[in-house]
């Protein structure tokens, strides 16, 4: 039987932080925009548990964050250090097999069938892989084990935080059709809202839905709705793709703080980056805008989407982490538009 496993930090960028001032651990803590006092755009990236507990939570505005939590550790991104660590988890995880897969900049998928041979061996295993990361990595990790991609994520989800959680192929179906349509993977925030219009609550109301009615209301992604929450997914773990990124950059011929001219050159950017994406038949996970501004600072600033071939959306991504994250007191240097996460696309027979 196949066994897969998703291992996936825990806040991972607060975690990572946690590691430079351990003091952070008692404290909320926040890694994102820059507040300002209340009047900062963008979002929070990751937080901590002290933070969870006073309602704040990831993706949300950074100004509401501020306004719950005042006195909170703001932290802004540091994503080559993120990067580091995270290449240094990776390394651990390939030590315990050959099939692994990276899905984000925290979350692996790992294949161990030919590793185990129950659920018992399965179990203690990851714990092995789990706490070498804690010792070796210094970082907190879920693990969620099943027989599919999609049921190892969705178990991870439930382990959540520093937990471990086995569901086995016979109590998959169970375990999925009772939670609600919203945490099916792949399911995003707009097809929620639309499954609920029609009327399914649960993921098992999704999966004895009509499957012509998904077709006309999702075209071909309603098959995959009803695939998915039917527990089918054949998805296989596999190996990155060799290229790990692709990028373009441009230098201005004058320092510019004019938004309409630095959005100009992202959409361009972002167009030769899309042509070169679609030329090589990928798929990306995270676009990045890089900023460097007349000072040499240079800041990174990501956001990871649903994988995806399309290339619009590179566009539009960089142009609102650029809205979100410059800095408007500065004068810009030069810009670049990269994305990563890169997969070859014919062999995501199931895309998200
Ligand atoms: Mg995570």
């Amino acid at each position: 039987m196949r066994t897969i496993m998703l291992i996936d930090m825990d806040y991972f960028f607060v975690a990572c932080e946690e590691i430079k001032r351990p003091e952070l651990k008692d404290r909320p803590t926040i890694v994102g925009a820059d507040p300002k006092e209340g009047r900062g755009r963008g979002v929070v990236m990751t937080c901590n548990y002290v933070a969870r507990k006073l309602g704040i939570h990831s993706a949300m505005p950074i100004s509401s964050a501020y306004r719950m939590a005042p006195d909170a550790e703001f932290l802004p991104m540091d994503y080559p250090y993120y990067e580091r660590k995270s290449n240094e988890v990776f390394g651990i995880i390939k030590d315990f097999s050959e099939k692994t897969e990276q899905v984000s900049i925290d979350e692996f998928f790992i294949d161990v069938s030919s590793k185990i041979d129950n659920n018992k061996e399965a179990l203690l295993l990851a714990g092995k892989i789990k706490s070498r990361i804690n010792s070796e990595a210094r970082l907190p990790c879920s693990v969620g084990i099943s027989d599919t991609k999609l049921v190892a994520k969705m178990a991870c989800e439930s382990a959540k935080p520093d937990g471990i959680k086995l569901v086995g192929k016979e109590e998959s179906l169970n375990f999925i059709w009772q939670l609600p349509v919203g945490e099916l993977y792949g399911v995003g925030a707009k097809t929620k809202e639309r499954l609920e219009k029609m009327g399914y609550r649960t993921i098992g109301d999704l999966a004895k839905a009509n499957i012509m009615l998904l077709m006309k209301e999702f075209d071909s992604f309603g098959i995959e709705l009803h695939d998915l929450s039917n527990g089918i997914d054949p998805r296989e773990v596999v190996e990155n793709y060799e290229v790990k990124s692709i990028s373009k950059e441009y230098t201005f011929d004058r320092d510019t703080s004019k938004d309409e001219e630095i959005i100009k050159s992202i959409r361009k950017l972002s167009a030769d980056v899309g042509k070169e994406i679609s030329d090589k038949r990928l798929s990306y996970r995270t676009v990045t805008v890089k900023l460097r501004y007349m000072d040499f600072i240079e800041h990174l600033h990501s956001r990871s989407i649903r994988p995806t071939g399309k290339s619009e959306e590179i566009e539009k991504t960089a142009v609102e982490l650029y809205r979100e994250n410059v800095e408007k007191n500065k004068k810009v240097r030069k810009i670049g538009v990269r994305v990563s996460g890169l997969q070859d696309y014919k062999n995501q027979k199931l895309l998200f």
